[in-house]
């Protein structure tokens, strides 16, 4: 096996964003210290079921991971560290949202292990904050920007948004523009999805959502490709640019179809071909633990056709492409002898090119992907 990637799902946020449909829990702050044990207990267990494996990265996501008292950050990191074999050069990434960072709690972090932030910033516009229900303004990014570049973390990533209500392109462009200006390393850049069952896809379907219309956030998405570049943010997936060797190690196992371990409610696995959900709801995920349940509610073992859609549709979301010698080794099967016919059409279209390596999404198979990956799926 290929070393582990390890995923630590902490379901937690101050208030729901207006947009969001991740699983995560507002005014659940009482589950902290129980949702704490529990998840020491199931990484205590995965590491044994797996004999201390070796892993090279770790990503601590959510909900918001930083609103969780450090001491319970800390008591996470220390069990990881007994019961997995952690690289010393392992990336160790945590998300933090900047309305809930302090200075002593990203000093903790660093001392604990944590060397990659990535902070939820979406705007730098503080009436689009507002629209979206997030609990921060712009001057909170710069502050937790400020103590984390103060507290030596040098691998620092922001999550941006377009498409979104009220927003227009030369907006966006200026807010590319601050977003570059603080400088970090990597930028992660999503258009908004109306998801069901948020209150913006309900205010959507009443009429009372305007958004952006499909012109406009093309316009959006085509700045950010031509801009981010140029300011030494190069893309290396669909919606990710980083600077050169800081992209995402934990994410590109994702991409690269490497096996992972998700921990925690709501985490999912992907482990010798099989896909693993553990159940989303804290106090559901906290009772299957101390009772010596397993909080797994869904498996499924691949086939041979949906391994392969999965791993093209992923390779493909990257920059670098799939490798047609990696493919074959994988899957022992010629890609163009299986999927030449979809290629040659995708190719008409100008979505994907190839050379005697590999295959990739031109830019515009990077635009509209959803074209490409929906081809590659099984009947
Ligand atoms: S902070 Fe993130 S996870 Fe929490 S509600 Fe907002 S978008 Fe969702």
């Amino acid at each position: 096996m290929s070393e582990l990637g390890l995923y630590l799902h902490m379901p937690f946020c101050r208030q729901k964003c207006l947009y969001c449909d991740f699983s995560s829990y507002s005014g659940a702050e009482h589950l902290f210290v129980a949702y704490t044990a529990a998840l020491c207990q199931q990484i205590a267990e995965q590491g044994g079921l797996l004999c201390k494996p070796t892993v090279d990265t770790v990503y601590v996501g959510g909900g918001t991971p930083s609103l969780l008292p450090v001491q319970l950050l800390e008591q996470v990191m220390s069990c990881l560290y007994t019961n997995f074999n952690i690289k010393n050069d392992a990336e160790i990434s945590m998300e933090a949202n900047p309305g809930t960072v302090t200075r002593e709690q990203l000093v903790t972090l660093k001392a604990a292990g944590i060397n990659r932030l990535s902070f939820g910033v979406q705007s730098f516009n503080n009436d689009l904050l507002a629209r979206l229900g997030r609990i921060h303004k712009t001057a909170d990014t710069l502050t937790a920007l400020e103590y984390a570049y103060a507290t030596g973390f040098n691998n620092i990533s922001i999550d941006m948004m377009y498409g979104l209500p009220g927003q227009t392109v030369e907006g966006f462009a200026r807010e590319l523009e601050q977003a570059v200006a603080v400088n970090t390393s990597h930028i992660s850049v999503y258009g908004l999805k109306l998801e069901e069952g948020t209150p913006f896809a309900a205010a959507y379907d009443r009429g009372s959502l305007k958004l952006p219309d499909e012109a406009t956030e093309e316009a959006m998405y085509d700045r950010m490709v031509d801009f981010l570049p140029g300011r030494g943010l190069l893309r290396y997936e669909i919606s990710n640019f980083a600077r050169p060797g800081l992209e995402c190690r934990h994410n590109m196992k994702y991409w690269q179809y490497q096996p992972y371990l998700g921990i925690g409610a709501a985490a999912h696995s992907f482990l010798n071909g099989e896909r693993i959900s553990n159940v989303t709801g804290i106090q559901e995920y906290i009772s299957a633990i101390f009772e010596g349940r397993s909080p797994v509610v869904m498996r499924e073992i691949l086939t041979k056709d949906q391994s392969m859609a999965e791993y093209i549709f992923l390779a493909l979301r990257t920059s670098q492409g799939l490798t047609l010698a990696n493919f074959y080794q994988r899957f022992c099967v010629d890609f163009f002898r299986h999927f030449g016919n979809i290629f040659e059409k995708l190719q008409r279209q100008d979505l994907v090119e190839t050379d005697s390596r590999r295959v990739w999404l031109t830019d515009r198979g990077m635009k509209f992907g959803n074209i490409v990956f929906s081809s590659f799926l099984p009947d």
